[in-house]
């Protein structure tokens, strides 16, 4: 029978980084803690985790690490628990991924867990950068739940605020769970694609993409897939409305082996999550499997560290004044720094957090409103502090001095071949986002397209969708340096002035054989660079 990673590192009471590390020595591959395992490969990891504890000198002596593997008598009832439940109730701390064992974990495994723990202690002791909260963003179609799944996480997981009153929205919150802090970005609308890469840099750690289970995959949840897949953050598929009677959870499945995520149940590596977000029902399994991920990807920053934030939502106040949020990524915010955004600066005047309640500072993954700001800044803008306003000044000229110099050099320069496209010898890639008029005109385009490829040059065409290109279409393409090729149908005005604004690359073709002209171009390189 097969064991997942996280449910394995469990039992045997240690943590999923370690299990992973043993993993690699073994030449195992893994997509993530969720990955399943054979008994032999279990049995390898047993094999390794006792030699180690007979290796360290609390550890038992050999002959009883050989007499007895370690862990198997009190592990093996408990390898068939399959959906992750909360265990540890007591542990409210953040996620880490060296945490010790539970006291009850350790008793029960006895002697390993104890001895893995000394293992764990780096010999020689450098400061370590702490741990910090993961930041997730939810995304999906519109109507598939993505307000209601927040709703219910915010009033379930958040603690209410004293004074009463309505907790504002400000465009992130955080969540309590039973597994440590969760920041999730409450952004509308097309503004969650801007926030899980701004300015070239992830806000987002984990994208949720939620797929209805009555209405299965749609425009948008492709759209929102492309997203994550190009910032590159992994995403964990939330199957909603599983509560309504022509729920099909099993078709959404099926679904979405045809988009390329393979649920692990289906032999894949996607982690898909059955939900409700009327009844809660998986909301916790949800949330537990945030935390999985967030520790697999060893989410660290230092509190002590340079400040810098990112612009998650402003507003304006008629009363007091522009009301910025800002997520802290690094370092911590004073009340009375100097923040420098875009090419302006503040003082802080009075900081709250995300629930409004006042607070003096705030570190990592926390989102924060700001108040102190002259003009409300963009969001994605990125945010860096000064101790004082001499400094504050410094900074912002530093800023427009090098927005010059970019623009000079973006006039001036007419971009080679090469610092187009990168080296010649590695295999290029030309980023496409595709829209047509008719899904028979898409992949019509698509295969001629991969005929067009050559061995240097990778066609890679994120996003092929019928209709006018949306602005989430721009945002990709200009996170992901692409160009949008439209056939047979127009970008609305709206659409243009983003493409133009992000200077992104839109083209519009009414004749096939231009639209692949076009394409032998950017094969080429010999097309003049818009920027
Ligand atoms: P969004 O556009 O993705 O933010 O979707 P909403 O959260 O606004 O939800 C759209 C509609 O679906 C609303 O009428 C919700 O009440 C309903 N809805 C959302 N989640 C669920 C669910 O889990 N079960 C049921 N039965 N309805 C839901």
């Amino acid at each position: 029978s097969k064991v997942r990673i996280y449910t394995l590192a469990k039992d045997l009471s240690v943590d999923n980084q370690k299990l992973l590390e043993i993993l690699d020595s073994l030449g195992v591959s893994y997509k993530s803690v969720s990955s399943t395992l054979d008994e032999d490969t279990v049995d390898a990891i047993k094999g390794i985790l006792a030699e180690e504890s007979a290796a360290t000198p609390s550890a038992p002596t050999d002959s009883q690490a050989a007499s007895q593997t370690p862990a198997e008598s009190t592990a093996a009832p408990q390898l068939q628990s399959a959906p992750p439940t909360p265990h540890h109730k007591d542990d409210v701390t953040a996620p880490t991924s060296n945490s010790v064992p539970s006291t009850a974990a350790q008793a029960a495994s006895g002697q390993v867990s104890s001895a893995v723990a000394v293992q764990e202690a780096p010999p020689v002791q450098a400061p370590e950068i702490p741990h910090r909260a993961p930041v997730v963003t939810i995304m999906g179609h519109v109507d598939h739940g993505k307000t209601s799944l927040l709703d219910y996480i915010r009033k379930t997981k958040v603690a209410a605020k004293e004074a009463g009153g309505i907790t504002q929205h400000v465009g992130a919150f955080e969540a309590q769970t039973s597994k440590g802090r969760i920041v999730f970005i409450d952004t509308p609308g097309h503004e969650a694609f801007t926030t899980i890469r701004a300015r070239g840099a992830n806000v987002a750690d984990i994208a949720i993409i939620v797929v209805a289970a009555d209405d299965s995959i749609m425009p948008q949840t492709r759209e929102a897939i492309a997203h994550a897949q190009a910032a590159k953050v992994p995403l964990i598929v939330a199957i909603n409305k599983i509560d309504l009677p022509q729920a099909d959870v099993e078709r959404v499945k099926t679904d979405l082996t045809s988009v390329n995520l393979v649920p692990e149940e289906y032999g894949g590596d996607t982690v898909v999550v059955p939900v409700s977000a009327k009844t809660g029902e998986g909301v916790e399994d949800l949330l537990e499997y945030i935390s999985l991920t967030a520790e697999l990807e060893d989410l660290r920053a230092d509190p002590k560290g340079e400040f810098s934030g990112v612009v998650i939502e402003s507003k304006v106040d008629k009363q007091s004044g522009v009301l910025a949020t800002v997520m802290v990524q690094q370092g911590t915010v004073n009340v009375g720094d100097f923040l420098v955004v875009g090419e302006t600066y503040g003082k802080i005047k009075a900081l709250m957090d995300s629930a409004g309640n006042r607070i003096k500072s705030a570190g990592p993954s926390t989102p924060v409103q700001v108040l102190g700001f002259s003009e409300a800044p963009v969001s994605g803008d990125k945010v860096a502090s000064a101790s004082n306003e001499h400094t504050a000044r410094e900074k912002v000229s530093v800023r427009v001095d090098t927005r010059r110099t970019v623009e000079e050099a973006r006039q001036k320069r007419k971009l080679s071949l090469e610092e187009m496209m990168g080296p010649l010898n590695e295999v290029r890639e030309v980023n496409l986002i595709l829209r047509a008029d008719t899904q028979g005109s898409v992949e019509a385009i698509q295969g001629i397209l991969a005929k067009r490829e050559t061995p240097e040059v990778h066609l890679n065409v994120m996003l092929a969708g019928i209709g006018a290109p949306t602005e989430g279409d721009v945002l990709l393409a200009s996170t992901a340096e692409a160009t949008i090729l439209c056939f047979s149908v127009v970008p609305s005005g709206a659409v243009k002035k983003v493409a133009d604004q992000k200077e992104v690359d839109l083209k519009s073709f009414r004749i096939i054989y231009e639209l692949i002209d076009e394409v032998d171009r950017l094969i080429k390189g010999n097309i003049e660079p818009v920027f």
